[in-house]
């Protein structure tokens, strides 16, 4: 059905992400796997488009969260490996055969399960086992390797075909933690070589762009796929080619036009209050759009190539901005919330500054919740 436009849109370059893709192959080295990390509908880009067009680069890993978005990318096409971060339910566990899927264990109870399943489907089912190597997180304790390599040697129908960890700091290039870390999962590794054909991995952004040495067989990039350094700033020399680009942009439009009087209260409470007179914009976005409320009293947008600070409250779809500076602003005008407008650009970091947050979450709250449209799509003319 053919639906009106939202006011706010996410538009995402699809080429600036084959580009990024092809840089982070060139810097992780030829011989190295990149397995695109597309969960959270791929940072908020959209998952299948995403997908298709780090396909079409010749990506053939893919990692999600959940097992709903692996069936998801199958049913689209995607083909290679699809690795399921977090296993799945009992009831569920028919889905990874059919969709052919590669479930990450982190327990005996599950393993157990789904090598009995994969003997009731006559088939031997590849699984990636996940160890805790100082994360503090989601994986298996070092110390129980030696049981799962002998489990997967005793049970029918798994094959433990890869062993991943991941990393906590590898966003801090002066920490030493990860170098640490990787020498105990290099162990891990060995441990679980000995006895099986296992790929290793555990190198996410941080880890392919500043622990280049760890990336082993495969690396697991997320953030750097969307033209974002982790730890928000590029922290290595780099020629300005070979820079990453941000894919998404969040632009929307001036509703209103008013001026009022010194004195005046804007937006909900009142907690901003005019002190000459003032022409304000109002902006059809707010916190459901993922523009959120405490980025009051700090966000900058760009209008007329210009930035111009929000006054008042945000509310759940409008907020407003103080244009007195902008003379020529009218309704119908672009605004660029994250983008480039003219010489300015507003990052997803600076963003992510404004709320005490990373662009990680930005780009999730922003894409996940606005209308997305794409550039560089290989099946439209633009
Ligand atoms: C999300 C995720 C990544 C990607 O991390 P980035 O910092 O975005 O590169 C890698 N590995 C695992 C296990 C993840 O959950």
């Amino acid at each position: 059905m053919n639906l009106p436009h939202s006011h706010n849109i996410v538009t995402v370059d699809l080429a600036a992400l084959a580009a990024n893709f092809r840089l982070l192959q060139k810097r992780a080295g030829k011989n190295v796997q990149l397995m695109a990390m597309v969960k959270a509908d791929a940072y908020g880009h959209g998952m299948l488009e995403v997908a298709q067009a780090l396909a079409v680069e010749g990506c053939c890993h893919f990692a999600v969260a959940e097992l709903v978005e692996g069936v998801c990318l199958r049913q689209a096409g995607i083909k290679g490996q699809i690795l399921v971060q977090l296993g799945c339910e009992l009831s569920d566990i028919q889905f990874l055969f059919d969709y052919d899927l590669t479930p990450v264990v982190v327990s005996q109870v599950m393993l157990r399960l789904l090598s009995r399943a994969a003997v009731d489907n006559g088939l031997v089912l590849d699984v990636h086992l996940k160890v805790d190597c100082g994360m503090g997180r989601l994986g298996v304790s070092p110390h129980e390797i030696d049981e799962y390599v002998n489990l997967f040697s005793d049970l029918p129908g798994v094959r433990l075909s890869g062993v991943m960890s991941h990393f906590p700091r590898a966003d801090d290039p002066h920490s030493n933690q990860s170098r640490e870390q990787f020498q105990e999962f290099r162990t891990v590794c060995q441990q679980v070589q000995k006895d099986h054909d296992a790929i290793c991995h555990i190198a996410n952004s941080g880890g392919l762009l500043y622990f280049t040495e760890t990336c082993g067989d495969l690396a697991r990039p997320g953030i750097s796929l969307y033209g974002y350094y982790p730890g928000g700033v590029q922290a290595f020399e780099q020629v300005p080619e070979d820079r990453l680009t941000p894919a998404m942009r969040l632009e929307t439009q001036v509703v209103q036009v008013k001026a009022v009087a010194a004195g005046t209260g804007i937006s909900y409470g009142h907690t901003f209050v005019t002190s000459r007179p003032t022409r304000i914009a109002v902006l059809p976005i707010g916190y459901s759009n993922g523009y959120l409320r405490r980025l009051a009293g700090q966000a900058q947008v760009l209008i007329s190539g210009q930035r111009v600070p929000i006054v008042g409250r945000i509310c759940m779809n409008l907020c407003m901005v103080d244009i007195t500076d902008c003379p020529d602003v009218a309704i119908g005008d672009t605004v660029v919330v994250m983008g480039r407008q003219g010489d300015e650009f507003i990052s997803a970091d600076e963003i992510a500054s404004w709320m005490e947050s990373i662009s990680y979450e930005v780009l999730c709250l922003f894409g996940n919740n606005n209308e997305r449209r794409y550039l560089n799509r290989l099946d439209e003319k633009e």
